[in-house]
């Protein structure tokens, strides 16, 4: 064959040029028309096999490297985060488990995390899924009702995850529900009632179907269900949920709980002991029943940790350490501009006690530099600058004329 011959086939099906609409010549060899449409083909599976939420293409992370990617966002709360590592990996190792003959099944292990509003609860679960590429969807269980009640019914909860997946029920099945505010549905008090409470038991009964695996039938639309209404079943089996809550009060019940214990022995100098530590790392599921969560919820949710209260420390190192800290946003934006920003430690300072004064908690830091850097961030375009020093003086006067009463919490 000559080299001229050679030339003119398609290095991929070796079919000749007149046998092809188009023949496109490389360095070293031709593709034709069809091949170069199929190669388009493959390429286009690929990325969408990155994209899509595939689970065989989870580098399933050990407990220490997932760890050490919440560090990178959340700040503190090593407790937690370790605890999450664990379950999580045994989640995605349950998951990819093979049916073997020991039949010894690991059972899904949903979470729940107490702790004050603003302590990062959701940010973990959230950073969570960002590291897993799986669907995260997170809801509120104060939204929802009983069925036959005003408010959205509990499979509703599963329509966000849907809509996360873009409708691909594989790829829900596997996903993680964050479920806030769970104990705003504890029944009133420890003893079951006649009365049905709306939003309480009712919605636990309901909740625990969910929780524990079963399919359910889910509203792609959301909102109540309705009878011409076409719904998707999804299984959620493998679903993690991971629920969380302030449980406010919540310290008392564990306080009665260890004083009981500590009876007999000098109990009243141990309590006082207790009393100044962080209570919530003594939580017990026996504790979440008294505060008003059905037992059956409880064990459904077998791993149970804690989430510190933000001091003065973990509050300066939120403003400033995590990947997306507050901090790191206002530099990549004064960047952009050609202007390098930096802070005193002063105004860092301010930032964080005025965080605390106010109540406010992480959440408030964001509010608070806004204010303080919303001016700097109108006029500083304009100006010819390179640089820009945010002193704690410029701090307080910017914040005084913002009205600072308006970030006060209630
Ligand atoms: P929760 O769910 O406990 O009410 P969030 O996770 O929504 O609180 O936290 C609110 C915001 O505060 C987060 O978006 C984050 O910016 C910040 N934040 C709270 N706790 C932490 C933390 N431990 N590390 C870093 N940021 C935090």
């Amino acid at each position: 064959m000559s080299k001229k011959e050679k030339m003119d086939k398609c290095s991929f099906c070796g079919r000749e040029k007149k046998e092809v609409n188009l023949l496109i010549a490389g360095i070293d060899g031709h593709i034709c028309d069809r091949c170069a449409d199929q190669a388009h083909g493959i390429i286009q599976e690929e990325v969408k096999a990155e994209n899509t939420f595939d689970l065989d293409g989870i580098k399933l992370l050990k407990p220490r490297e997932i760890k050490d990617f919440l560090d990178q966002y959340v700040i503190g709360q090593d407790r937690a985060k370790k605890i999450l590592s664990v379950s999580v990996y045994n989640h995605y190792k349950r998951l990819t488990q093979r049916v073997d003959d020991d039949e010894t099944e690991i059972e899904k292990s949903n979470i729940i995390l107490v702790g004050e509003t603003g302590t990062g609860k959701t940010l973990l679960a959230r950073t969570i899924a960002k590291m897993l590429h799986v669907p995260f969807t997170i809801v509120d269980a104060t939204v929802l009702t009983e069925a036959g009640y005003v408010g959205e019914d509990i499979e509703s909860l599963l329509t966000r995850l849907l809509q996360s997946a873009d409708y691909n029920v594989e790829a829900a099945e596997r996903g993680i529900v964050f479920i806030d505010e769970l104990d705003k549905i504890a029944r009133k008090s420890d003893n079951p009632s006649i009365t049905r409470d709306v939003s309480g038991e009712g919605v636990q009964q309901g909740l625990l179907k969910l929780l524990e695996g079963s399919v359910v039938n889910v509203p792609p639309q959301g909102g109540r269900k309705h009878p011409e209404q076409k719904l998707i079943p999804v299984d959620t089996k493998n679903i993690l949920f991971v629920c969380g809550g302030a449980f406010d009060g919540i310290e008392r019940k564990i306080a009665t709980r260890l004083n009981t214990k500590v009876i007999g022995y000098s109990a009243a100098k141990d309590a006082d002991q207790i009393e100044r530590e962080n209570l919530l790392q003594y939580v017990s599921p026996q504790d979440l029943k008294s505060f008003g969560l059905i037992p059956e919820i409880i064990g459904r949710l077998p791993v149970l940790t804690y989430l510190n209260p933000l001091d003065k420390v973990t509050l300066r190192n939120i403003l400033t350490e995590p990947k997306n800290s507050v901090i790191k946003q206002y530099k990549k934006l004064f960047k952009i501009d050609g202007i390098e920003l930096d802070f005193e430690d002063g105004a860092f300072d301010y930032i964080v006690d005025k965080a605390i004064e106010f109540k406010l908690g992480a959440r408030g830091l964001r509010s608070i530099c806004e204010n303080i850097m919303n001016d700097a961030m109108f006029d500083a375009p304009s100006e010819e600058i390179e640089s820009l020093n945010i002193t704690r003086e410029y701090a307080e006067e910017q914040l005084e004329k913002s009205g600072i009463k308006r970030l006060k919490a209630s």
